[in-house]
């Protein structure tokens, strides 16, 4: 079965009733990027991990260089480079950050950048300029309020002085960002669920301590029916995609189809896995299984329901 994954990975994924789901991978180096197992292209490109053994900032040029390799790697097809990501589990040798007791609920992703936003506006920069050749857009992570979307906004209209032509859009990481989605994605393009973060932060697990991890459970109902909202929610024209773990999962794969999203993003290895999947299902029933584990108890009646498989 594996073997037929891999020979149609480069087609697109169609489901039964005709519908298609863009799947996409997940990258953070330039090899990610060409072993990218037939992606529709990147939704996620983990800009902290490319530059993450770097003791210095990398310079705007270099930047550029390796944003157009992964770019030049998909051929074309649409890449979504999120700015720095860093914080909580992830320090960045060039941006040192204060200890702090709670680095999860700390300052994380934009959140470091409102103080000091020399090292995110270089970035800008550097996405701006490979969005003139090929098709970037630009993702800020672990948005919680609007004024943050304001404010980011504003970053690229300084930098964008010619012709800033990019999608534009943000993680939706942070409960209350999923809560408020119908304001918050006001104005952008897109917005991406970031399930790893997103669960973590409505089960209260810490989604690395494995004492927990069954409480960290991206199919907990609480977290499809944050998903559910998002999608319902968003202004008329804003894309829902999702890129985190969640996506991964054949059978989540599904249930998120089922809900309304249209776009996934993967690690590289799931991708072919993900297609065949999604052109075995029919996406009415995928909806109908979608609206009956939202009403389910636990992650693990949600996962039940694909037993039969
Ligand atoms: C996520 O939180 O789901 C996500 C995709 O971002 P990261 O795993 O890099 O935090
Ligand atoms: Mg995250």
């Amino acid at each position: 079965e594996r073997e037929t994954a891999l020979a149609e990975a480069d087609r697109p994924a169609v489901t039964v009733d005709g519908t298609t789901i863009q799947v996409f991978a997940n990258v953070g180096s330039v090899q990610d990027a060409l072993d990218a197992y037939g992606a529709d292209g990147s939704g996620l490109v983990r800009t902290e991990v490319l530059f993450g053994d770097r003791r210095t900032a990398p310079r705007v040029e270099e930047q550029v260089e390796v944003f157009r390799a992964i770019a030049s790697a998909f051929g074309g097809k649409p890449i979504t480079i999120r700015t720095w990501d860093i914080g909580g589990d992830k320090p960045l040798p060039f941006l040192p950050q204060e200890r702090e007791a709670n680095p999860f609920l700390g300052e994380r992703g934009i959140r470091v950048f409102r103080k000091r936003p020399e090292l995110l506006r270089d970035q800008l920069r550097a996405i701006s300029q490979v969005a003139a050749e090929a098709p970037v857009q630009v993702m800020f992570p672990m948005v919680t309020t609007s004024e943050e979307v304001a404010w980011a906004l504003s970053e690229l209209a300084d930098i964008g002085a010619s012709g800033w032509d990019v999608k534009v859009g943000i993680m939706v990481e942070v409960p209350a960002a999923a809560l408020r989605i119908s304001s918050l994605a006001e104005g952008l393009d897109f917005v991406s669920i970031g399930t790893n973060d997103l669960t973590q932060y409505t089960t209260a697990a810490d989604r690395g301590n494995s004492a927990v991890a069954s409480l960290a459970d991206g199919l907990d109902p609480a977290v499809l029916q944050l998903i559910d909202r998002v999608v319902r929610g968003v202004p008329l024209g804003v894309e829902v995609a999702v890129c985190g773990d969640l996506a991964s999962d054949p059978d989540a794969a599904v249930l998120l189809a089922g809900l309304g999203i249209r776009e996934l993003s993967a690690v590289g290895p799931q991708v072919p896995i993900i297609k065949s999947r999604l052109r075995q299902t029919s996406l009415a029933e995928a909806a109908k299984t979608a609206a009956q584990a939202l009403t389910l108890p636990t992650a693990a009646a949600v996962r039940d329901l694909f037993g039969q498989r």
